[in-house]
C-alpha cells in the first residue's frame, strides 16, 4: 500500500454522495435508501431544491422533509463537494480553490470577478492528453476524466466561497461559466453534459446556457452534438491559421485539420452575429504573430462565414517552455489589423498572476511544495 496516498473521508464513509446526481439517478438513489416509490418524485424535486437551490450541505436544514427521513438521509447519504485543500484571492480579486479529489487527484478553478460578471473557470479532466505545446496542463502525465459530480462540485464549492445560495434572480456573482480549466471538455462529453444540464436546470443553480461556453482544442466530431445537446457558447483553441504552424503547436490538428475545424464552426447550432463563437489565440513569439498570420486569420473567418470573435492571449511561460510571449507591440498592431477588419480581437490580460490563476500552475506549485515537505520529513532532524 502507499503510505502516501491521501484518504479522503468519502473513502470511509461509505454513503450514497446525492451532489452531482442527475434528477432520475438522484431519484434512483433515494429508492435504493428506502424512500418509498410513491413519494420518490416529491423528495427528489425537495432534495433537488435544498442541493442547488439552497445549498445546502445537510438534511437537518430540509424542513419540509420529514424528521424520519431526514434521519435515515443523514444515515445512508450525504452531500458533499470535493476537498479545497488551496484557496487563494488575488489582489485582482481572482480567486482559486486547488480541489483535491476523492482518489487524491487534483484540479483547479478560478474565479474571476469582473464589472458586469464573475467567471468561473472549470476544470474537466485530471492533465489531458493532447499535449499542445505551449500548454501547461499538456505536459501533466496523469490523466483521467472528471466524474459529473467533481464537475458540478467545482460549482458548488465557488458558489460556497462566494456565499451565494440560495440561487439569486439577478445580479450574480458568479454569472458565468466557461469550461476552459484543465482538460479537453469534448472528450469527456457525457460527464460535461450531465454537469452541465444539472447547472442550467431552472429549479436549482439556474444559469442560463448563454452564459456558459465550453472551449475546445478542435474535437471536430464532437462538436456538433455540443451545439445540438448543449446549446453552450462554443470557443475554439486556434493559436495558428496554417496547418502546418498547427500540427507542430497542436497535434490534434493532425488529425482533424483547420478546413475541417472551421467547417464544424461554420455549422455550430445556434451560432450567430449575437451568439459569436471565440477563437482564443495565445500570442507566441515568431510563431504565430505576424502580420501575415492576422491577414490570415481574417481571410479563414471571413471565407468560411463564421460570426467570430478572437480572443488574442499573451502567452503565459511556465518553467521549461520553449515559448515566449511576442512583444507588446506586436500583440497591439495584431489585434489592430483584424480589429481593422471589422472582427472584435481584443488583448486578454491575464489575472490573477500572484496567485498562479494560469491553467496548471498552481497545481504544480503545490506538487513542489509538497515533494520539498516530504523530502524534509525524510531528513534526520539535526
Ligand atoms: N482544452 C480546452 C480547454 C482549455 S481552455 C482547449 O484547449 O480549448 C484554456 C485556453 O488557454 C486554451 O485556449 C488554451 O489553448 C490556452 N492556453 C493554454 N496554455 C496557455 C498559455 N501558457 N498561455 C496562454 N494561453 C494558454
Ligand atoms: Fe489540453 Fe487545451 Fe492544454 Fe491543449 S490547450 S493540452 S487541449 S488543455
Amino acid at each position: 500500500m502507499n503510505m502516501l496516498r491521501p484518504v479522503s473521508p468519502a473513502e470511509t464513509s461509505g454513503k450514497t454522495n446525492l451532489c452531482g446526481l442527475s434528477r432520475d439517478e438522484l431519484r434512483a438513489a433515494l429508492v435504493a435508501v428506502g424512500v418509498p416509490e410513491g413519494q420518490a418524485k416529491m423528495r427528489t424535486q425537495q432534495l433537488w431544491h435544498w442541493i442547488y437551490n439552497r445549498g445546502a450541505t445537510g438534511f437537518e436544514v430540509m424542513t419540509n422533509v420529514s424528521k424520519d427521513l431526514r434521519a435515515l438521509l443523514a444515515e445512508t447519504c450525504e452531500i458533499r463537494r470535493p476537498e479545497v485543500t488551496v484557496a487563494l484571492k488575488s489582489e485582482d480579486g481572482t480567486r482559486k480553490w486547488l480541489i483535491r479529489l476523492d482518489d487524491g487527484n487534483e484540479v483547479e478553478a478560478v474565479f474571476i470577478p469582473e464589472d458586469d460578471r464573475g467567471t468561473l473557470c472549470v476544470s474537466s479532466q485530471v492533465g489531458c492528453t493532447l499535449t499542445c505545446r505551449f500548454c501547461h496542463t499538456g505536459t501533466q502525465k496523469l490523466v483521467r476524466n472528471l466524474t459529473a459530480a467533481e464537475i458540478v462540485g467545482q460549482v458548488m464549492i465557488a458558489r460556497d466561497a462566494l456565499e451565494e445560495w440560495p440561487s439569486p434572480a439577478d445580479g450574480r456573482l458568479l454569472s458565468n461559466i466557461v469550461l476552459m480549466g484543465m482538460g479537453e471538455p469534448l472528450y469527456n462529453f457525457d460527464n460535461v453534459k450531465q454537469a452541465m444540464k444539472i447547472v442550467m436546470d431552472a429549479e436549482g443553480i439556474s444559469l442560463s446556457r448563454r452564459r456558459i461556453t465550453l472551449s475546445t482544442s478542435g474535437v471536430v466530431p464532437m462538436m456538433q452534438r455540443c451545439g445540438e445537446e448543449l446549446g453552450v457558447n462554443l470557443a475554439v483553441s486556434l493559436h495558428a491559421v496554417r496547418n502546418t504552424t498547427r500540427d507542430a503547436i497542436m497535434p490534434i490538428n493532425n488529425k482533424y485539420p483547420l478546413e475541417e475545424l472551421l467547417t464544424a464552426c461554420a455549422n455550430y447550432p445556434g451560432a450567430s452575429n449575437s451568439r459569436r463563437i471565440t477563437f482564443e489565440y495565445a500570442m507566441l513569439k515568431g510563431v504565430n504573430d505576424s502580420l501575415d498570420d492576422a491577414r490570415e486569420l481574417v481571410r479563414l473567418l471571413r471565407h468560411y462565414d463564421i460570426p467570430a470573435k478572437v480572443n488574442l492571449i499573451p502567452f503565459n511561460p511556465w518553467p521549461g517552455t520553449a515559448f515566449e510571449c511576442s512583444d507588446w507591440d506586436t500583440i497591439h498592431a495584431f489585434s489592430e489589423y483584424v480589429f481593422e477588419a471589422g472582427i472584435s480581437a481584443p488583448i486578454r490580460m491575464p489575472r490573477g498572476r500572484d496567485i498562479m490563476a494560469a491553467c496548471g500552475q498552481l497545481k504544480s506549485a503545490s506538487e513542489k511544495i509538497r515533494k520539498a515537505d516530504l523530502l524534509k520529513a525524510a531528513r534526520p532532524s539535526a
